[in-house]
């Protein structure tokens, strides 16, 4: 496992995904009823953005350094708010230090009610990821391989909530590891949300999922993709896609005020595209 996200962490996928989940959350949210969040690849759940890994690769800075302080349109400011605030509650004195990944993000937005559970295989980053939640009784971090966990957890005893499913793509195979896992996972809780992340790359890779999402015979399935230029060749990280399966109603119209938006304070010098389509239907 040579993965590590802090080299990552607040790039532009990141502001992406984390976008995402917290609009899937706060429409969760609507209902007083319980929900659960199980974070099949959780990470570290806060890092230091100044910190010498993440220094190295600088990608927060044409990440979450570009959207954090930008004016927007009052829409997009009204949908961005969550996921901005969770930000903030971790730099109190107003500069942008540590950024927070999808556990601790989640965590900001859990009422007395609700529950995290935080997967990680790393030996390293589980330590990590149990200090931030040390003694906190909402948040249940395991370590263990979230896709042979992810099975035994549904559905969740709430039956309401999300499954966020966030691997790291080193290995080839990974996308058909992923619909082979939502399969499974989808036919013990039907209608459980799924937010599935996968790096646009290689066209042909994303290709290929998207028909074996197609064939699953899953329904309602919605696609959120955002590309920060044109695809080169050898192939490079050049998009972040998201693949929602039940997808709170709001979503699609949601993320269509967003993605232009994200699309152009994230692209390389206005080369960015989205797209938000129904891979499968009602
Ligand atoms: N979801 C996190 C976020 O948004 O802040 C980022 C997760 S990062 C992309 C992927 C994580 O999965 C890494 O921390 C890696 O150590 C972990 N990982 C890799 N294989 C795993 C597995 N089989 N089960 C659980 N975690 C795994």
């Amino acid at each position: 496992m040579n993965y590590r996200h802090v080299f990552h962490a607040g790039n532009f996928a990141d502001v992406v995904k984390h976008t995402i989940l917290t609009r899937i959350l706060t429409y969760l949210m609507r209902k007083d009823a319980p929900f659960r969040v199980i974070d099949t690849h959780a990470g570290v759940g806060l890092y230091d953005l100044k910190g010498p890994a993440a220094a190295k690769t600088g990608e927060w800075v044409d990440g979450i350094g570009r959207l954090m302080g930008r004016k927007l349109p009052d829409d997009a400011t009204a949908l961005l708010a969550p996921y901005l605030d969770a930000i903030r509650a971790q730099n109190t004195d107003g500069n942008l230090r540590f950024y927070p990944g999808s556990p601790l993000i989640t965590r900001t937005l859990l009422r007395p009610q609700d529950r995290l559970m935080a997967l990680e295989l790393h030996p390293q980053d589980v330590d990590i990821l149990r200090e931030n939640f040390a003694g906190d009784f909402q948040v249940r971090v395991t370590h263990v391989d979230g896709w042979q966990a992810l099975g035994t957890h549904l559905p969740p005893k709430e039956k309401r909530g999300l499954v966020l499913i966030d691997p790291p793509f080193e290995e080839r195979g990974e996308f058909a590891r992923m619909v082979e896992s939502l399969i499974k996972a989808h036919k013990r809780w039907p209608g459980g949300l799924y937010a599935l992340w996968y790096p646009i790359k290689d066209p042909e890779d994303v290709a290929d999922f998207v028909d074996m999402l197609a064939e699953s015979g899953i329904s309602k399935i919605l696609r959120l993709e955002l590309k920060i230029r044109a695809a080169s060749l050898p192939p490079r990280l050049h998009g972040t896609g998201m693949i929602i399966v039940n997808p709170p109603f709001v979503l699609e119209e949601e993320m269509r005020v967003l993605m232009p938006l994200l699309a152009e304070v994230l692209s390389d010098e206005q080369r960015g595209s989205w797209k938000v389509d129904w891979i499968a239907g009602e």
